[in-house]
């Protein structure tokens, strides 16, 4: 703790307070009390001396830090449920936020994204791949490994261990680099002779890529997207069960006629896209990086960073077990809101109207801007 740097946003300013440090929990406790802050992070970094200007901290090494967001991810339901709203005037809108405001011309916009349970789902799909590439591609142990919900959109994984502690920018790029599966080159991967689906790696990654894929409803019509001709899509359509069958012995290689190697390679390309985790690199490559605290509040909804078990990842429920506040009930005005599930109970969906709803929920429109206060 005491090699950490700590950097807090604050309700009233909108600036970031930072180079801040503790050397006992009493202390930031007290620190938080009196301060109430908006936002908490700490550094992913350990310093010699984390309250000094950057230049002069003295790195002693770093997390390996990941972030998932569903900003990233993309989902059919974004353009139905993230709004913008005019600074100026007012003016809503849906989906993707314009240039500039289409009522008053004005480009103060803010764009609220909603943390909604498709997106979050699928967000905690990604960390699922995330975490089997930690542990069986890089030899992680479960304990090396902390997944929270980040409180608004996404999932975080802190890997804390001596090993990767002392690694760089350069050697935290070639992680992401791996994971993303950026520069594959299949001449290098024994898919050809195995191409086993309970393979280690990226091996068995490829091979069930292929597999998936030609388990897709509309194959004809997907291997004419990759530009197959029509004989090599007859080939392969007219003989999927086989394929597929063929799986338990070795793979598909070598079983259709007119189907070479470079067409399961097209295949093989295009889809190993979906075995990739889809991460932000900018934050696991950034070694000096301030990241939210587990246990505090996300400014932007009022839910909490908390940590998910690894082994009850598959039932963690943010709409439940990330909220904060108690069950008490406040009168707001909401402008407008899609509908969601908080505690197990339903909401919305609501457009200009004032509501006695739970604090939790309260909470959450306000943080978003989707809501004001009522006496
Ligand atoms: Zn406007
Ligand atoms: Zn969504």
């Amino acid at each position: 703790m005491e090699e950490r740097e700590f950097g807090f946003s604050l309700f009233k300013e909108a600036v970031m307070v930072r180079h801040i440090g503790f050397r006992r929990v009493e202390e930031l406790r007290s620190f938080l009390v009196n301060k109430v802050p908006k936002d908490v992070y700490y550094s992913c970094a350990y310093y010699e001396r984390p309250t000094e200007e950057m230049e002069n901290k003295g790195w002693l090494g770093a997390d390996l830090i990941f972030d998932i967001d569903a900003d990233h991810i993309s989902t059919p339901c974004k353009k139905m449920h993230d709004l913008w709203i005019c600074k100026e005037c007012g003016q809503m809108g849906r989906g993707v936020e314009p240039n500039a405001c289409p009522v008053c011309g004005s480009t103060k916009l803010n764009s609220s994204s909603w943390p909604c349970e498709v997106c979050l789902e699928s967000a905690k799909r990604e960390m699922i791949k995330l975490v089997d590439f930690m542990m069986d591609d890089f030899g992680f142990s479960p304990d090396e490994l902390r997944i929270y919900f980040s409180g608004h959109r996404g999932y975080h994984l802190h890997v804390e261990s001596e090993v990767i502690k002392e690694i760089g920018q350069n050697e935290r790029k070639e992680i992401v680099d791996y994971l993303q599966a950026v520069g594959i080159d299949l001449k290098y991967h024994p898919f050809s002779q195995r191409g086993s689906l309970d393979e280690k790696g990226w091996g068995g990654r490829i091979a069930r890529a292929i597999y998936e894929f030609m388990l897709r409803p509309n194959l004809a019509q997907d291997l004419a997207r990759l530009g197959l001709n029509k004989k090599a899509i007859a080939n392969i359509t007219e003989n999927r069960d086989k394929i597929i069958e063929n799986w338990k012995e070795h793979g598909p290689w070598n079983i259709i006629r007119g189907v070479g190697f470079s067409t399961w390679e097209k295949i093989a390309y295009f889809s190993l896209k979906n075995q990739a985790a889809n991460i932000d690199s900018v934050v696991t490559t950034d070694i000096h990086r301030l990241i939210r605290m587990g246990g505090t509040l996300h400014g932007k909804t009022g839910f909490k960073k908390v940590e998910v078990p690894l082994m009850s990842i598959e039932s963690f429920n943010p709409f439940n077990d990330a909220v904060a506040f108690k069950e008490d009930y406040i009168t707001i005005y909401v402008l407008e809101s899609p509908k969601f599930v908080l505690k197990d109970e339903s909401y919305g969906p609501y457009k200009d109207c004032k509501v006695e709803v739970p604090v939790a929920v309260a909470i959450l429109l306000l943080s978003k801007g989707l809501a004001r206060l009522e006496d």
